[in-house]
C-alpha cells in the first residue's frame, strides 16, 4: 500500500476522511467506493489521493465500483455549492447521488411489444391490452395495469400472436435528439438573438448571456438555437425551469423541435424514473434534460450548455436542505467546467439586469411578439375611488371589462395568489381567528372540501360548526377574498359565464391540469380565476382580458425585494392576456396606485421601475451593490432558542463593512411546533460574506434538538 484516499461520504460530515488505498486497487478521483465507515460499510467518492505513504493505522478501502466516476467539475462544484451556501459537502453530495441503484447498470428483464398481428381469440381484456398497455416495449406488469388487466392477460398475448417478448434494459436509453431539425421559422429579431447566443457557445468557453425579451416575444424557440449548437458539439445540455412549467405541453415543444422528448426531473417523479435519468446522466449517453432545480446536481459528465428559464422565478430558491440558489449555481457550474450559461426572462432579476448593464453578462434583447400579437395594456383600478359592493372583492370597472370581453365571446383572467375561500376565519361572536395548532399562521377556509387548512404545514380539518373559543354555533365568518370566493362572487355576476378556479389544490393530476388547460385554450371556460399556477407559459388564443384582484399582495412584509416580485409577477400575468392577433388588456386593483412597481407597470415603462429600484437598493446597500444573509434559529423552548440566538450573536466575528439586525422573532415566529428566531446581516459588495458566515457557523453548536440555519442571499422573509 502506498498511496492514501481522501473519501467524502454522502452524509452530514464537513470534510473527507482518510483511507489507505489497497495495492490491487487503481483509483482516480471521482471514483466510487466502499469503505468502512463506524461498523457500517458505506458508498463514498474518492474526493483527493496522495501519493504519500499513509502515515498511521489507517481502514483501508474495500472495494471501487465498476462505474463512471464523477467528473474532477462536478467534484469541484459540490465544494464550491457547500462552500458558498455555508453547507457540509456531504450533505451536498448526498444531493447529487440519491439513488444506489443508479451506479449499477440497468437489470435485463423481459419486455413486450406489439407484433403488429391480429391475436388468435382477441377477447376484450387482450384488445385492451394491445390499446392501453403502452408505451411499448414494456415490461408484463406495467402493460396489466394500464389496461387494467392481470399480466398473465399480456403473457398470454405472445402465445396468441399479438405481442414478441424480448430481454431489453428495465431502464431503456433516451432517444437521441437531433440538433439537425428545423425549428419554426425564426422573425428577424429571434434570428439575430438566435446567432449572437450560438456565437457565444462556440467560443467554448464559459460566459453568460441574459436573453431579455417580452412575454410572448419567442424566447424558448431562441434559446432552442444554442441547445441545437450544443448538440452538434456532443455535449449535453440541462434546461432548468420552474416545477410548475415543467408541463406535457413545454416537453412537448422540445420533442417537435428535436425529434426526442427530453428527460424530465423533477420532485415528483417516481424512483424508476429518477434512476433511469440519473444513470443515462451519469454514463453522458443523456444529452437533454429539463427540469426544475435540483437537476443542477445531476452529475453530467459532459455539460455543454445549461438554460435557466424564468432565471426570475423565485423557485430556483431551496429553502430546505442544503440552502442554494440554482440560477447563480447554474453560474458557477458553467464557470467551473467553461461553457455557456442563458438566463431567459421577460422580467429578469436586477441582479441579472445590474450584471448585464456592467457588462458581465451578455445582454441579449427581443424587444417584440411574433406575428401580430401586441403587450397588453395595462391599467390601475384605486379601490379607494371604486369600492366594491360591501362583501364583494370585484369593483366595477374589473366587472364592465369582464362583461365586455366575454360578450364578444373571449376569455378573462382573473388572477389572485391566494388558495381557497378565505384567507381568514373569524368568530364574529367573539373575535377569535382560527389559527393552525402549531404554527404561527391563520387556517385558510376551502368551501370545496369544507375543510380548514394550514398553507404552511399542510394541517387540516373539516371546517367547524360552532367556534372552538365561545362555543357559538354559527359565528364564524370568512374574511378576505380567495380564488374560490373570487370565482363564486364571478359566477353570481354573470350566471351564464362558464367559471372555474385553478390552483394547486384544485388542478388534480397532471393529466386532469392539461385536459383543464386544454379547454381553456379552446375556449370551453369563459372566466377563469387564478393563483400563480395561471401565470407560468400558458397561451390562450383568446384570452384578452386579465383582473389582477389584489395588487397590493406581494407588496406586504419585510421582503427587500417586495416590489421587484410584484412587478415580475403582475408583468407575467398581465402577459397571459392578447397572445394571438387579439390584443388584450390587464386591470390591477390597488389601494397603493402611487407604488412605483405599480405606476411603471401602468405605465409600461420598466426602465423607470429599474432605475428607482436599482438607485433605492443603492442607497440601501442591498443587493446587487450589497449582500445579505440570515440566519435561522430553530427549538423547541422558545427560552432556549432566544439564549442561542443571543450565544450566537456573542460570537460574530469582528470585521469591516459588515451589520447585523436581530435577533428579532421571525415572521412566523412558530413553525411545527418549533420557535424561530432571526438574524439578519448585511454585507458590503467586497465581504466574502459566506466565508465570514462560515467562520461564524462554525464558532457556536447547537444543543440537540436546536437548529442553526445560514441562508445566504436569502429569498424568504417568514
Ligand atoms: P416566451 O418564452 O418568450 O414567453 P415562447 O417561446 O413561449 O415565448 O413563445 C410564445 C408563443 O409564440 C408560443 O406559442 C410560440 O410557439 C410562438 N412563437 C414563437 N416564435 C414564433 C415564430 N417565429 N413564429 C410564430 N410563432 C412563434
Amino acid at each position: 500500500m502506498n498511496q492514501t484516499a481522501q473519501i467524502l461520504f454522502p452524509v452530514n460530515v464537513p470534510t473527507a476522511f482518510d483511507y489507505a488505498v489497497p495495492a490491487e486497487l487503481t483509483l482516480t478521483r471521482g471514483d466510487f467506493v466502499f469503505a468502512p465507515i463506524g461498523k457500517q460499510m458505506k458508498l463514498g467518492v474518492v474526493w483527493g489521493l496522495s501519493e504519500a505513504e499513509p502515515v498511521r493505522e489507517l481502514k483501508s478501502i474495500v472495494d471501487r465500483k465498476a462505474t463512471r466516476p464523477l467528473s474532477p467539475d462536478m467534484l469541484d462544484f459540490i465544494d464550491w455549492t457547500a462552500r458558498y451556501n455555508g453547507a457540509s459537502p456531504g450533505n451536498v453530495l448526498r444531493m447529487v447521488i440519491r439513488n444506489y441503484k443508479a451506479l449499477d447498470p440497468s437489470s435485463i428483464v423481459t419486455l413486450y411489444r406489439p407484433s403488429g398481428e391480429v391475436p388468435k381469440n382477441l377477447t376484450p381484456s387482450r384488445s385492451a391490452v394491445l390499446r392501453e398497455g403502452g408505451p411499448w416495449p414494456a415490461r408484463a406488469s406495467e402493460a396489466a395495469a394500464r389496461a387494467g388487466v392481470s399480466s398473465g392477460v399480456v403473457k398470454g398475448l405472445v402465445k396468441a400472436g399479438g405481442l414478441i417478448a424480448e430481454s431489453g434494459p428495465v431502464d431503456p436509453p433516451f432517444p437521441v435528439p437531433n440538433p439537425e431539425l428545423t425549428g419554426r421559422e425564426l422573425t428577424q429579431g429571434q434570428n439575430e438573438a438566435g446567432q449572437d447566443l450560438v456565437a457565444q457557445v462556440q467560443t467554448g468557453r464559459f460566459n453568460v448571456s441574459l436573453l431579455d425579451g417580452v412575454t410572448g416575444s419567442g424566447k424558448t424557440e431562441v434559446y432552442f438555437e444554442a441547445v441545437a449548437e450544443a448538440l452538434r458539439c456532443g455535449k449535453q445540455c440541462l434546461i432548468l425551469v420552474p416545477e410548475i412549467a415543467l408541463t406535457q405541453a413545454g416537453l412537448r415543444r422540445f420533442k417537435e423541435r428535436f425529434g426526442a422528448e427530453p428527460a424530465s426531473w423533477h420532485s415528483q417523479m417516481g424512483e424508476a424514473a429518477r434512476r433511469r435519468v440519473w444513470r443515462e446522466v451519469a454514463q453522458g449517453r443523456c444529452k437533454l434534460v429539463v427540469g426544475a432545480r435540483s437537476a443542477l446536481y445531476l452529475p453530467f459528465p459532459e455539460l455543454g450548455l445549461i438554460v435557466v428559464d424564468e432565471e426570475h422565478d423565485t423557485s430556483y430558491k431551496q429553502e430546505e436542505g442544503v440552502i442554494y440558489n440554482a440560477r447563480d449555481m447554474a453560474v458557477v457550474r458553467a464557470h467551473i467546467s467553461g461553457h455557456s450559461v442563458i438566463l431567459a426572462s421577460a422580467t429578469p432579476s436586477l441582479e441579472s439586469l445590474h450584471n448585464a448593464r456592467t457588462g458581465k453578462f451578455a445582454h441579449i434583447i427581443l424587444p417584440e411578439r411574433p406575428g401580430a400579437a401586441v403587450l397588453p395594456e395595462i391599467g390601475l383600478v384605486d379601490l379607494k375611488d371604486h369600492v366594491p359592493e360591501k362583501g364583494k372583492f370585484l369593483s366595477q370597472p374589473l366587472l364592465d371589462a369582464i362583461a365586455a370581453v366575454t360578450d364578444r365571446g373571449e376569455q378573462a383572467l382573473l388572477y389572485l395568489n391566494r388558495r381557497g375561500y378565505a384567507p381568514l376565519i373569524i368568530c364574529r361572536t367573539c373575535g377569535e381567528k382560527l389559527k393552525s395548532p402549531d404554527t404561527d399562521s391563520w387556517l385558510v377556509q376551502h368551501k370545496r372540501t369544507g375543510r380548514a387548512m394550514c398553507h404552511l404545514t399542510g394541517f387540516s380539518m373539516p371546517m367547524p360548526k360552532r367556534c372552538p373559543e365561545c362555543q357559538t354555533e354559527g359565528s364564524l365568518t370568512a374574511v378576505g377574498p380567495g380564488v374560490e370566493r373570487v370565482a363564486e362572487e364571478a359566477q353570481e355576476a354573470f350566471p351564464k359565464a362558464r367559471v372555474e378556479v385553478l390552483s394547486s389544490d384544485t388542478a388534480g393530476n397532471p393529466a386532469e391540469l392539461a385536459e383543464r388547460m386544454r379547454r381553456m385554450e379552446q375556449g370551453e371556460i369563459d372566466i377563469l380565476v387564478g393563483t400563480q399556477m395561471v401565470v407560468k407559459g400558458h397561451n390562450f388564443p383568446t384570452l384578452t382580458f386579465v383582473g389582477v384582484v389584489d395588487g397590493d399582495l406581494g407588496l406586504a412584509g419585510g421582503d427587500p425585494r417586495a416590489g421587484e416580485r410584484t412587478y415580475q409577477t403582475l408583468v407575467q400575468v398581465a402577459g397571459r392576456a392578447g397572445r394571438a392577433d387579439k390584443p388584450g388588456h390587464a386591470l390591477i386593483q390597488t389601494h397603493q396606485p402611487e407604488h412605483e412597481a405599480l405606476v411603471a407597470l401602468a405605465a409600461g415603462d420598466r426602465e423607470m421601475f429599474i432605475g428607482v429600484e436599482l438607485a433605492m437598493r443603492e442607497m440601501l446597500g442591498l443587493p446587487p451593490f450589497g449582500k445579505m444573509a440570515a440566519v435561522i434559529f430553530w427549538g423547541p423552548e422558545a427560552a432556549k432558542v432566544d439564549a442561542l440566538a443571543k450565544k450566537f450573536l456573542g460570537a460574530a466575528p469582528r470585521a469591516e463593512g459588515v451589520d447585523i439586525l436581530g435577533p428579532s422573532e421571525a415572521p412566523i415566529g412558530r413553525l411545527r411546533g418549533l420557535y424561530r428566531r432571526r438574524l439578519f446581516i448585511q454585507a458590503g459588495a467586497s465581504v466574502n460574506l459566506s466565508k465570514y458566515m462560515s467562520t461564524w457557523r462554525a464558532k457556536v453548536r447547537p444543543p440537540s434538538k436546536y437548529k442553526i440555519q445560514v441562508d445566504i442571499d436569502p429569498q424568504s422573509f417568514m
